[in-house]
Order: structure tokens, then C-alpha cells, then sequence
């Protein structure tokens, strides 16, 4: 007579008072929640883990458009992303002053912490959800070990580690991070309201920077449900004292860098505190080993300025829990031969190259003072700034044009 038994009931038998799962993933930030909630529902038995139970009202991406959307739609997730972000459409761009062009298609605004509160709570079961600090990881081609701050152990067929750029678990398993850019870009994240109180004259509005030695990309304006959210994005030491002045007096040292700002905004105010973050860009190394795979800023921090983190997390949680760990878990063992199918994914490559290039893009853009960058950055606005007017005059044909020119 056989006896049927199942990889996850050895595991469980190794070591029984540890919790078991097919999938544990350590981190409940975006990745690692949407990651969860993507194998939970078809079925795996998965265990995610943040030492927080609530993530902090801290800044990271705030806004959602264009092939995000696409993804989140493909994951099924954009009703919930509705409930807690604020919808628009238009966004007007300007540049000293004046519009360069308008961005029409969806996106949505929200808080990352509320981001991250319905992404968790989608995970069906809400004790699959574990409120304590990983310390420790062991991973092999079977079964991989965590052990958590408390004490509590638990066993499973793949570790997932979705910790974010502070995430030194790796370490325990000789994952080193390769820094790119040190001091890369400065963000600055802050909310305003409109001195009388009545509504902006704008659904969104971008503005850029107007002079390469201010090193300011741009300042984006968009809607959350806790107001007019900003997110100012530069490429400057973030030792030069215009940091500290724009954490103190964040309103006039804005209009002294961008005074074509004032007559789009009128007179507001600033109405919470000002968050500000200097960015490094690195990618890990070493991270090809049996039983774990990193995804998000785990596995590569992104220009916050490029907009890519979400893209490319977007990309990690959609390939990695829609076709290869399905598919890994079919069969016994999670060796390196299944984990190298995931980092050699051509989407995922794509995703994170794009990240990077439009990282160092956009710092030259902005910030480069030689004469060809020079002239590249009149080129592009220029450019965009004919094809708005040529659409207004008549619209759709540049459109039409672009696709008879790729046809
Ligand atoms: C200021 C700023 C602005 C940005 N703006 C944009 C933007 O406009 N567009 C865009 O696309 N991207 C933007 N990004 C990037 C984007 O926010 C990130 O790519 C994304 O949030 C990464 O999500 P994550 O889940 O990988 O990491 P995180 O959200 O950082 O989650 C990591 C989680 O791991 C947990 N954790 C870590 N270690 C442990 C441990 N040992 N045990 C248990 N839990 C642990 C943490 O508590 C945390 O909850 C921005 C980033 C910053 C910093």
C-alpha cells in the first residue's frame, strides 16, 4: 500500500510546532501583500510577515497610471484600488509658466499606508498574516526555515522576501547589494490647500523645473483623499542648504525655484508636514539560490523621479505568482534550475532595465548643464509643446501619424 504525502506535510512533520506554509513571504509592504494575495487566491497556502501591523504614514509612491493600471486590472485588483484612491484624468503640465502640453488618460492618488492596508487586506484569511520582525533565514533546495523575533518559526517551500530597500535579510544568505548611484535623487512629499479654501483651478498639474543648476526634475500635484498631495523630485547634493529651506519654508522656497508656479496655484498653504527622501539606486547580487526569491526594492531601488518602482513591482508580483510559482510548486524541490526561471523572465528584465535607464534619463534631463543635454532638454519640451499644439488644432492626428509611421 502507498501512502500519499504531501511536500507540505513532511515539512510540517520536520518540525511541528512551526507554522507551514507553500509560500512564505517576508515583508507586507506592496510587493509582498499583493504577492500574497495573488497566491492566496488561487488556492497556495501562504504566510506573509511585516513587522508592522500597520505600515507608517510614510512617503513612497502616491500615484497610479497608464501599464500600472494595466497590470493591476490584469490581477484584478482596480475596484480596490478605487476605494482608496482619488481619481483623475487631466494633468496640465507647464514649464516657466507656461503649459507645455496637457496628459489626459487615468490615474488615481492615494497614501501608500492606505495602499498598503487594502493590498493586506485582501489575503482571504487574515491569519496568514504575521506581525513580527524576521531575523533569521535559512534556505536550501526543499525546505527553507525563518525565524522570527519572537521565537516562532516557520517552514516552507519558497521564501519570497519582499523587505524594501532597508531589508538586510539577504545578507544571511551572502546577498549583497551592488550600489549604482549613491545619493542618487531628493524627494520631497508634502500636502496643500488652497488659501481661501476653495477648489484649485487644476485636476493635477505638473511643473518642471526650469534651470539645469537647480537640479529641479519636477513638482507633480495630484489629488488623494487627504488633499492636493506634491512630490517634488530633484538630482541635487542633498547636503546644498536649499534642502533645509525647503523643509522650512517649503511654499516660498518652491516659488523661488518655480515662479511660474504662482498664477496655475494662486496663494495656498502647506498643510502637513513636509517628508523628504534621499535616494540611492542599487541592485543585489549573489541573489540566485535555491528556495528564495527577492522582488521589488528588495531585488532594486528606483528613481522615485522615473515612477518605475510600481512598474516594476507590478511586473515581479504578476510573473513571479501568476506563472512560475503555480508551476514550481507541481513539483518537488525549488532549486536554483526554478528560481533562475524567474530573474531570466524577459518582462522582469525589461522592467528593471527600463527602471534604470529612465533613472539616469531623467538625472541628466534635468540636471546636466553640457551643451548636448543643453539642447536635448529645449529638443523635448519643444517637441511635446508642437505635438500638443498640432492635437489642439487637430486632435487625434499626431496620434494617427505616429501609427502610420510604425505600421
Ligand atoms: C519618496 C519616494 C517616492 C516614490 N515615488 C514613486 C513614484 O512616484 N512612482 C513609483 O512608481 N515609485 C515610487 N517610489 C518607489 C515605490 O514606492 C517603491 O518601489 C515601493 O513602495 C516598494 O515596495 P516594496 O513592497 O518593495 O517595499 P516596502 O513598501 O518598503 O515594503 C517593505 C516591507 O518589508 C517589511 N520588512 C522589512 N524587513 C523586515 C523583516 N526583517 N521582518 C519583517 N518585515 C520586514 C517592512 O516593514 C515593510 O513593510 C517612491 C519611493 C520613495 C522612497
Amino acid at each position: 500500500m502507498t501512502i500519499e504525502v504531501s511536500v507540505a506535510e513532511l515539512i510540517a512533520a520536520s518540525a511541528p510546532d512551526a507554522v507551514v506554509a507553500d509560500v512564505a513571504i517576508v515583508g507586507g509592504g506592496l510587493a509582498g501583500s499583493l504577492a500574497a494575495a495573488v497566491l492566496a487566491r488561487s488556492g497556495h497556502q501562504v504566510v506573509l510577515i511585516d513587522r508592522r501591523a500597520v505600515y507608517p504614514e510614510e512617503f513612497r509612491v502616491e500615484k497610479i497610471a497608464g501599464q500600472q493600471l494595466d497590470i493591476l486590472r490584469r490581477l484584478g485588483f482596480v475596484r480596490e484600488l478605487e476605494a482608496v484612491a482619488c481619481p483623475y484624468d487631466r494633468i496640465i503640465n507647464i514649464r516657466g509658466g507656461e503649459v507645455v502640453d496637457v496628459s489626459v488618460g487615468q490615474a488615481y492618488g492615494f497614501r501608500y499606508a492606505d495602499l498598503v492596508a487594502m493590498a493586506r487586506r485582501l489575503l482571504p484569511d487574515s491569519s496568514s498574516f504575521i506581525v513580527d520582525r524576521v531575523t533569521g533565514v535559512s534556505c536550501s533546495d526543499d525546505v527553507q526555515e525563518l525565524v522570527l523575533a519572537s521565537g516562532r518559526r516557520v517552514r516552507s517551500r519558497l521564501v519570497v522576501l519582499a523587505t524594501g530597500m532597508a531589508g538586510v535579510l539577504g545578507h544571511d544568505l551572502g546577498i549583497k547589494r551592488r550600489v549604482l548611484a549613491e545619493r542618487h535623487s531628493v524627494s520631497f512629499g508634502f500636502t496643500i490647500a488652497p488659501s481661501d479654501d476653495a477648489p484649485f483651478a487644476f485636476q493635477a498639474l505638473t511643473c518642471y523645473g526650469d534651470r539645469a543648476s537647480d537640479g529641479v526634475d519636477y513638482l507633480s500635484l495630484f489629488p488623494t483623499s487627504g488633499g492636493m498631495r506634491a512630490n517634488l523630485f530633484m538630482f541635487r547634493d542633498p547636503a546644498d542648504p536649499i534642502m533645509r529651506e525647503l523643509r522650512r519654508d517649503t511654499k516660498a522656497t518652491l516659488l523661488r525655484l518655480m515662479p511660474g508656479l504662482q498664477p496655475h496655484l494662486g496663494d495656498f498653504r502647506v498643510v502637513d508636514q513636509v517628508q523628504n527622501w534621499v535616494m540611492d539606486l542599487f541592485a543585489v547580487e549573489g541573489h540566485l539560490q535555491p528556495g528564495v526569491v527577492l522582488i521589488g526594492d528588495a531585488f532594486q531601488t528606483n528613481c522615485p523621479a522615473a515612477g518605475t518602482g510600481v512598474s516594476r513591482l507590478l511586473v515581479d508580483v504578476e510573473r513571479l505568482c501568476t506563472e512560475y510559482v503555480p508551476r514550481w510548486l507541481e513539483t518537488d524541490g525549488m532549486g536554483t534550475e526554478k528560481i533562475a526561471q524567474f530573474y531570466s523572465d524577459h518582462a522582469k528584465i525589461a522592467a528593471d532595465q527600463r527602471s534604470l535607464t529612465l533613472a539616469r534619463y531623467r538625472q541628466a534631463l534635468t540636471s546636466n548643464s553640457d551643451i548636448r543635454w543643453n539642447v536635448q532638454r529645449r529638443l523635448h519640451f519643444l517637441r511635446r509643446n508642437l505635438t500638443h499644439r498640432v492635437d489642439r488644432i487637430r486632435p487625434g492626428w499626431i496620434a494617427r501619424l505616429r501609427g502610420a509611421l510604425r505600421a
